[in-house]
């Protein structure tokens, strides 16, 4: 290749990693912002985490023999000190690390959540990516069923608050780890029954993480997995009792679920609960946001014995359950488009957008693209397509008179007189835009 040609060749962004356009950037704010106030509502803090963590941390928290790291984690040998690091798969595992290094929990029990991109090398699809988002929440502290209970109606006003329908709630209790490893000697027999279909995926985890095998997504071993001893049955009176507790303060509050006995989450430090919010309208990959119970990890990370549940959600399939469902909310444009025409005019300008910005108005000041004076009539196209509900225009007139000229640029259908230029002195042009303002946002309720 030539140096010319490759300089011309355009590049690309890495495969399964999005970018987030200006013209999707309403929709994110607008579940950003959502979700931030049910959050509040709750009592979370916010955490935030480095992207990337040393590898041995997601390998020690999630376990070995999963999905995410078997086979999904982005690892590289930092080039200058050895390290090994990883992008971060989820955000559990760091906000415990932190929560461990920092010695959060000192005081008593703490609730937190995170939002931001994770990392995991799958194969790119609707609804699966290899950067995508995740918002969670971490309840650290709490070994009762009101915390479970509490984490799960967050997600359910989350998409009352959202205005999503029919995203359904399935519950599963798994148990603690001696009645795992009953169910297992009895799941591991029944599956050697079955070694000659079990897929590769399956015969692998067979002696390494049976449990992981009941939740194949592969057709063939449906039935297998529906037949296979149920954990549920091998259930103490104390997991029953924190399994019944759950259901009991998910029925008080009006939260429908259904008990799935296959529900085992991808991550091995979970116990006890686990839930996923599941729909039917985005295909294969339904679920939306997926928790439970992790009483072991703390301890397991290196801190002290502290029990504590959490959820993880998908951003971006949440948003695509937006788009599907028509949520998607209109974007305006800011509220004043400055035009200008002449040297003492764009000098005027400035001190006038500067004052607008002032009293909290949203302003743009035409800037020419190519540096020399745009003519009135290419100001006036950028003022419309900017979607600004105000055009505010100085010429060399208006200027030596003390007067800007204002027009509305939005459809304020009916009042013919509204659409109309007003000349207005310059002194009162920020009560005039703000009354204006007031004016049109009352008509838009009616
Ligand atoms: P799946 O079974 O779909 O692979 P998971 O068990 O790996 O999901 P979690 O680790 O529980 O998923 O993550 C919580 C949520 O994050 C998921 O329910 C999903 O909404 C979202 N999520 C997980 N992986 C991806 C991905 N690669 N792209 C987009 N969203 C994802
Ligand atoms: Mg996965």
């Amino acid at each position: 290749m030539t140096e010319q040609k490759r300089k011309l060749e355009k590049l690309a962004g890495v495969k399964g990693m999005n970018d987030v356009l200006p013209q999707d950037a309403a929709l994110w704010e607008f579940f950003e912002s959502t979700v931030k106030s049910m959050l509040r509502a709750y009592g979370y803090q916010n955490i935030r985490t480095p992207i990337v963590e040393h590898t041995q941390l997601f390998t020690r928290g999630i376990g070995e023999v999963t999905d995410i790291v078997e086979k999904e984690m982005y690892s590289f040998v930092d080039s200058l000190n050895g390290e090994q690091l990883t992008l971060r798969p989820e955000g559990t595992a760091a906000a415990v690390r932190a929560t461990i290094e920092h010695n959060l929990l000192y005081d008593g029990p703490k609730r937190l959540w995170y939002i931001g991109p994770m990392f995991r090398h799958e194969r790119p699809q609707r609804g699966r990516y290899r950067q995508f988002h995740q918002v969670g929440v971490e309840a650290l502290g709490f070994a009762g069923p009101d915390a479970d209970a509490e984490i799960i109606l967050m997600c359910q006003r989350l998409w009352d608050d959202l205005g999503l329908t029919g995203i359904r709630l399935e519950i599963n209790s798994l148990g603690l780890a001696e009645e795992r490893a009953r169910h297992r000697v009895e799941l591991v027999s029944y599956l050697e029954k079955h070694v000659d279909v079990l897929d590769a995926d399956a015969t692998r985890r067979l002696y390494t993480n049976p449990l992981r095998v009941l939740d194949t997504k592969n057709p063939a071993l449906q039935e297998i997995a529906r037949n296979a001893p149920k954990l549920v049955d091998f259930l103490g009176d104390e997991s029953r009792q924190h399994f019944e507790g759950l259901q009991r303060l998910l029925k008080a509050n009006n939260i429908p679920f259904t008990i799935n006995p296959r529900l085992v989450r991808g991550l091995d430090y979970y116990n006890l609960t686990v839930f996923e919010w599941v729909t039917d309208k985005l295909g294969a990959q339904g679920t939306v946001a997926a928790g439970g119970r992790y009483d072991p990890l703390i301890e397991q990370l290196g801190g002290k014995p502290t029990a504590a549940c959490g959820w993880a959600m998908g951003v971006e399939r949440i948003l695509e359950l937006l788009k599907e469902d028509d949520l998607v909310p209109h974007e305006e444009g800011c509220d004043v488009y400055v035009v200008h025409q002449g040297d003492a005019a764009r000098e005027q300008a400035f001190i006038i957008a500067e004052r607008l910005r002032d009293t909290g108005l949203d302003v743009i000041l035409h800037c020419s693209p190519d540096g020399a004076p745009s003519s009135f009539k290419s100001q006036m196209k950028r003022a419309d397509a900017s979607g600004a509900a105000f055009a505010v225009i100085l010429g060399e007139d208006e200027i030596a008179s003390g007067n800007v000229a204002v027009k509305p640029l939005r459809d304020t259908s009916g009042s013919a007189e509204k659409g109309e230029q007003r000349t207005v002195p310059v002194e009162n042009l920020t009560e005039f835009l703000i009354n204006a303002m007031v004016a049109t946002a009352e008509d838009g309720e009616d």
